[in-house]
């Protein structure tokens, strides 16, 4: 057992490293589980172009950098692994990373999101040989052939558009006849050249043995199906948080998500605070992740005050 900690922040997205920041400069010496895929989505992102401050727009690995330098600056520790338990019952609370536990009076959850997949055999066979669910990742494996991306919403769209980067020709599948994504993005999509659309249609199957030579897309209107050639299959239909790790621990609502107070980060356990898109499904922003970041160190930071007076 390590020694007594005051804040432990599980996560380093845009939540956590902001919890960090906060907390650091409330002089709580708090120590990030950062994760082995620390930074959170962005680090799969490219251009962040409506993060506040950044007037040019940056790089989403690049923000991230600096997110945690700051957080450094104000001496936060970070251990680069996995938590793999927790146990909330009782206070100090433990958390574990393997063998080793960490005992701490206040944890914050900021543990994000994670992309989902279409549930296909075949998607899950054909995995890291042409199926991805990250085009920042791979995009540039597809230089100068075709690819499929399915989804309507923000991250489809930006997929698709970031694609054409490297791609001779990018398909959009959508389930409906609209998309989901903002005004501006759709616009964008839509002028570009290389950008076509195949509405009310969804994936079949992902075809090929070794590797991805096409999908097979079926109209929901019609229920034809039609084989599309691609090399490359993107998925963007939107993400699961990441909260396995806290079923028996702390209450969660029907998809997953933590559920906290309406107006501000605890859970149903006293010193358990979540913030980012582990509790927020509605806005999913890195910003509004920062936000509610800043809202759990401010908490815990109260919590501990009224702790302090309590004992
Ligand atoms: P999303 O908004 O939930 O969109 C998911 C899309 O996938 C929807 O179009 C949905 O169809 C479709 N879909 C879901 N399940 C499907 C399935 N099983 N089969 C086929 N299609 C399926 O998710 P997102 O695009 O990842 O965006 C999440 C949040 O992040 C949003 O708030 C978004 O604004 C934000 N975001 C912002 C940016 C940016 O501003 N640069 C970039 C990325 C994401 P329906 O439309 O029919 O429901």
């Amino acid at each position: 057992m390590s020694t007594l900690e005051q804040v432990i922040i599980i996560g380093s997205g845009p939540a956590g490293l902001t919890a960090a920041i906060y907390a650091a400069r409330a002089n709580l010496n708090p120590l990030v589980i950062e994760g082995y895929q620390s930074g959170g989505q962005l680090m799969l992102t490219s251009d962040v172009e409506n993060y506040p401050g950044y007037p040019e727009g940056v790089l989403g690995p690049e923000m991230m950098a600096d997110f945690r330098k700051q957080a450094e600056r104000f001496g936060t520790r970070f251990i680069t692994q996995d938590v793999t338990k927790v146990d909330f019952s009782k206070q100090p609370f433990e958390i574990s990373v393997g063998n080793t536990i960490y005992s701490s009076r206040v944890a914050i959850i900021s543990t994000g999101s994670s992309a989902q997949w279409l549930g296909l055999e075949s998607e899950k066979r054909l995995m890291g040989k042409g199926v991805s669910a990250c085009a920042t990742c791979d995009g540039a494996f597809f230089r100068d052939q075709k690819v499929v991306v399915v989804g309507g919403g923000d991250s489809a769209i930006e997929e698709a558009t970031f694609l054409t980067k490297f791609a001779s020709e990018v398909v959009v599948v959508h389930r409906r006849d609209e998309l989901r994504a903002s005004k501006i993005m759709q616009e964008r999509a839509l002028k570009n050249e290389k950008i076509s659309f195949l509405w009310n249609s969804v994936i079949d199957k992902v075809l090929g043995e070794k590797e991805v030579e096409g999908v097979r897309v079926k109209n929901l209107q019609t229920n034809e199906t039609q084989e599309v050639a691609c090399q490359g299959f993107f998925v963007a239909i939107g993400h699961k948080p990441n909260t396995q790790l806290f079923t028996e621990q702390i209450e969660l609502d029907d998809k997953g998500y933590v559920v906290t107070s309406k107006k501000n980060t605890k859970t149903n356990i006293p010193g358990v605070f979540a913030c980012g898109d582990a509790q927020d499904h509605v806005y999913r922003q890195a910003i509004t992740a920062a936000g509610s970041g800043c809202m759990a160190a401010i908490d815990a930071e109260r919590y501990l005050e009224e702790l302090s007076h309590s004992s």
